[in-house]
């Protein structure tokens, strides 16, 4: 018997449940399919970000940081503590069971907004059907007025480097070592690059990062990835830049495998061998046996399914939003693109600001940026004026021992309109997305030196880089500088 729904979601990440579950919360009668399975072959919802993405990595950064301070830091504080040790398979187990009471907890948010959750592998038949296949191969057909497609995306893989999830893995192996590999590899200085590599190196690994472009992390702000640098290297991850993998070779020793890595750098070819190498190159959409190709859903060159600002594709029924389409791969983008897409379905207004999607780096001290970087202003020829503030000088930052980097404000220069926000230092996320509301509500520097912060917290720093971009900071000297 063929089912008929409003909307028919495929996929239960962000993207997808964000969807299914204002569909639902809109009135709208909604199925949403989800063939991810877990070990146990249950049917498991919340997609990469709460399986093998956003939770898990941060349960292991917050462990992994926590062991950290208990190693070096307590005793700054004047705490002594006995020796102290990490056991892997607890730290595991914790990061397990966090993710357990997410993902049920999704089962049950989409239930109790009554779109019902179904098992299996979807495919898009016509512009109005979806074929679910599910784990036994039993097929079931759907009727729907609208389809929102949440399929996501998957680890690229390169040919130098091909994942065994044993020794060489992608960013799933590595939430799953069983210890702490004495030597790791990364390749890619990117954000899983970054963030599973301190993970590791935080537990004692000796990690090498291998990264194919000369310039480290390009996309943000010149003077925080310069500070991010220092940093890192100071907390011993060994970042080459420029270097070209160009092969690998598995060894089986008796106990042990490990991996000899082949690239090439401005010195020529190198050599270094791992025990554990990760793969973190990047993610491609993932459509594998989605779209019938008669439906004519148009791809574009590096296989997003394409939609245009309002998320929907050359189908006028179906709709696609989250990683598998353009733009940043990040959970919140596509949260906010399948909220749009549901109230549109509904009749509402809805858009996203795709100018004020805030990005993260969650190392120690955490990156975060939102806008418009001094660069990219140079760029486009806009006058601005900018105003930093170490958190050196931030009373509270130095009480918590946690006093490296610093926050960044740029304003424009004629109307003093916030064009962006740049920072690199303790809760840099949570203090950046002040600044994100702020933009939102098209706020001026003035706007924010106007506004009171409660003292002592890391937020003044917030407060004194607005003040500095008006060249009247009072915790440090003022040396007002514009483009
Ligand atoms: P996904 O989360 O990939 O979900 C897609 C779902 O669709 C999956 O469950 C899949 O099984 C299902 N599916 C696919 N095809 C079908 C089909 N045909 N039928 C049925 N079901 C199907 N982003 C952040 O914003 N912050 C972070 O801190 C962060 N950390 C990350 C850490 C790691 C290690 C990784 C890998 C990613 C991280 N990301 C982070 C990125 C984030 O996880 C993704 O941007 C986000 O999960 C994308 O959401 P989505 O709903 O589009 O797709
Ligand atoms: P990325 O694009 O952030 O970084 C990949 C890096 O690998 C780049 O620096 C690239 O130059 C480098 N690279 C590519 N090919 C290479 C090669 N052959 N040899 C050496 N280096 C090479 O991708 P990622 O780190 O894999 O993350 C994937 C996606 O997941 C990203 O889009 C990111 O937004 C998302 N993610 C987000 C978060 C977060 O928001 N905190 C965390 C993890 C992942």
């Amino acid at each position: 018997m063929t089912k008929e729904y409003d909307v028919v979601v495929i996929g239960s990440g962000p993207a997808g449940y964000h969807a299914a579950i204002r569909c639902g919360q809109l009135g709208l009668r909604t199925a949403c399919i989800e063939k991810w399975q877990s070990r146990d072959d249950k049917t498991v919802y919340g997609g990469t970000c709460l399986n093998v993405g956003c939770i898990p990595s941060k349960a292991l950064l917050d462990t992994s940081h926590k062991y950290v301070e208990a190693l070096h830091e307590f005793e700054t504080h004047g705490i002594k503590v006995p020796a102290v040790s990490i056991d892997v398979p607890a730290m595991m187990g914790r990061k397990d069971e966090v993710v357990k009471q997410l993902t049920t907890g999704i089962a049950g948010l989409l239930s109790s907004n009554k779109v019902e959750a179904i098992s299996g592998k979807g495919k898009v038949t016509t512009p109005e059907t979806v074929l679910v296949t599910d784990h036994e191969g039993k097929e079931q057909e759907l009727k729907a007025k609208h389809i929102i497609i949440a399929a996501g995306s998957v680890p690229i893989e390169i040919p130098p480097t091909p994942v065994d999830q044993n020794t060489i893995v992608d960013s799933t192996g590595a939430l799953e070592f069983d210890e702490v590999p004495k030597r790791l590899g990364v390749i890619g200085a990117g954000v899983i690059g970054l963030e599973l590599g301190s993970v590791w190196a935080r537990l004692g690994a000796d990690v090498v990062v291998l990264e194919a472009v000369e310039e480290f992390l390009p996309t943000v702000d010149r003077q925080i990835a310069k500070e991010a640098a220092k940093i890192f290297a100071k907390q011993g991850l060994q970042i080459k830049l420029g270097a070209r993998v160009t092969g690998s070779k598995l060894s089986a020793g008796r106990a042990k495998k490990s991996v000899t890595v082949e690239y090439q750098d401005g010195d020529g070819e190198q050599r270094a061998t791992f025990d554990k190498l990760i793969v973190a190159v990047g993610r491609k959409p993932y459509t594998r046996d989605l779209l019938d190709p008669s439906l004519g859903i148009e791809l574009d060159a590096r296989g997003f399914i394409r939609v245009d600002d309002k998320c929907a594709t050359s189908v006028p029924s179906i709709y696609a939003c989250g990683d598998v389409v353009r733009g940043p791969m990040l959970a919140h983008k596509g949260m906010e693109e399948g909220i749009m897409v549901a109230e549109r379905l509904a009749g509402k207004k809805a858009q996203v600001n795709y100018d004020l999607v805030p990005s993260v780096i969650y190392t120690h001290p955490e990156i975060a940026w939102v806008g418009k970087n001094e660069e990219e202003l140079k760029m486009a020829g806009v006058e601005y004026n900018v105003g930093a503030f170490p958190f050196a000088a931030s009373g509270r930052a130095l009480a918590a021992n946690d006093s490296e980097g610093m926050v960044k404000i740029i304003a424009d220069a004629a109307t003093d309109r916030i064009l962006g926000c740049h920072i690199i230092g303790p809760s840099a996320a949570d203090l950046m997305q002040q600044v994100v509301i702020a933009m939102e509500f098209s706020a001026s520097a003035e706007d924010l030196g106007l506004t009171m912060f409660s003292h002592p917290t890391l937020s003044e720093a917030v407060h004194e880089a607005a003040l500095a971009s008006l060249g009247h900071a009072i915790h440090i000297g003022n040396r007002k500088r514009r483009a």
